[in-house]
């Protein structure tokens, strides 16, 4: 096992880039320590593959540097990596039976026969596929298919990181709920290091102890699910983390006050920066229905589950609150009140006051 190192990793599948556009992924400065569960979180086309083909070797990043502990690895191939990576789809061997599959890495390795049955059996209790052993792998259905390329990823226990690269894209809901607390209760008693590749915020904000946002190229935050929650440092995180996101409110800033459409809001502390574009955060979650906040029009109320979603406006834009008990009936006129301790202003997409605490 081992502490990895992105130092200033940039990539570009151009073989001369000129220009930072030539570039999916830029100055990338990551540290994962030994033994932590992290997921890689962006939209499509992020760079999150091209990240995790760097750490796994099959790719070479066109500047910066990979290291696992203090050995740079750059260049190493990936069966010099000691690492296992689980890919989107299932990659296994159709003619071998489940446990043979599985059995593969371990055999690779020159193990004992008995330490590879113990072994598999337990990978494969975990991943309820031990009814399935002695199948050939062929005749399963799809989802068995990746559990047996999960199992593969995780039956080995001398690796320096196992990485998933969107491992439940294929796997039914149901199964996909499951499997995902499995992961997390794997980690727990393995101790690997775990990379966890998801468009998908619900899966990295369950499976992870740290996330790391992503957005074209870049890494936009790294932090627990709750830094992430509370305190998004930039609105992209705010407005992609949360059912829905964060509210991202047109703004003034004027002798030190913030504004929206001419009422003065509080924020969670002072502000930093003073020119740039501002917006105002917060999140659906942090606004009730009062006396003396800003006036707003209710548009439309949806049951969320134990809560209740009210879509408002003020002056065409749209304030979405989240509340418990009935919503107000669409039309009704309402204020608006912000939580001072989670208003926050950004200027330029960047949070720009100071927390206090
Ligand atoms: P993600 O995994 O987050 O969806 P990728 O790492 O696959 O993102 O892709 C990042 C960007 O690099 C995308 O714009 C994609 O089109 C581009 N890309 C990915 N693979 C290649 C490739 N082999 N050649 C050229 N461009 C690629
Ligand atoms: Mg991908």
């Amino acid at each position: 096992m081992a502490r990895v190192t992105l130092d200033n990793i940039s990539h570009s599948y151009h073989a001369n880039p000129s220009r930072d556009a030539d570039y999916v992924l830029k100055n990338i400065n990551l540290s994962w320590i030994d033994g932590g569960a992290y997921a890689l979180l962006g939209p499509s086309g992020c760079g999150k593959s091209t990240l995790l083909n760097i750490v796994s070797g099959l790719l070479i990043p066109t500047k910066g540097q990979v290291r696992f502990d203090e050995n740079d690895v750059t260049r190493f191939p990936p069966e010099q990596r000691n690492i296992a990576q689980v890919f989107q789809f299932p990659v296994i061997y159709d003619t071998l039976t489940v446990f043979d599959n599985l059995a593969f890495p371990l055999r690779n390795l020159g193990l004992p026969e008995n330490s590879i049955l113990k072994r598999v059996t337990e990978i494969a209790t975990m991943l309820e596929l031990e009814s399935d052993l002695s199948r050939r792998s062929a005749s399963l259905a799809a989802d068995k298919k990746q559990k047996i390329s999960m199992g593969r990823g995780l039956v080995r226990e001398d690796v320096n990181i196992i990485m998933f690269d969107e491992p439940l894209t294929v796997i039914d809901p149901e199964l996909k709920w499951k499997l995902r607390s499995k992961l997390k209760e794997l980690h727990q008693e393995i101790k690997v290091t775990m990379v966890y590749v998801t468009h998908d915020q619900t899966e990295a904000l369950t499976f992870a102890d740290q996330v790391v946002v992503m957005q074209d190229g870049e890494v936009i935050q790294v932090g627990k699910p709750e830094d992430l929650f509370e305190r998004p440092l930039h609105t992209f995180v705010g407005h992609f983390i949360g059912s829905p996101g964060m509210n991202i409110l047109p703004c003034d800033v004027k002798d030190n006050i913030a504004l929206f459409f001419g009422y003065k809001l509080q924020l969670e502390g002072p502000i930093l920066k003073s020119t740039g574009h501002c917006e105002i955060g917060i999140r659906p979650e942090f606004i009730r229905f009062g006396t003396e906040g800003i006036p707003a029009i209710v548009q439309r109320a949806s049951d969320i589950g134990q809560h209740t979603l009210v879509q408002t406006v003020v002056n065409n834009i749209t304030v979405n609150v989240i509340i418990k008990g009935p919503p107000p009936d669409p039309g009704a006129e309402v204020q608006l009140c912000f939580d001072p301790a989670k208003t926050r202003l950004y200027i330029d997409r960047r949070i720009a006051t100071e927390r206090l605490q």
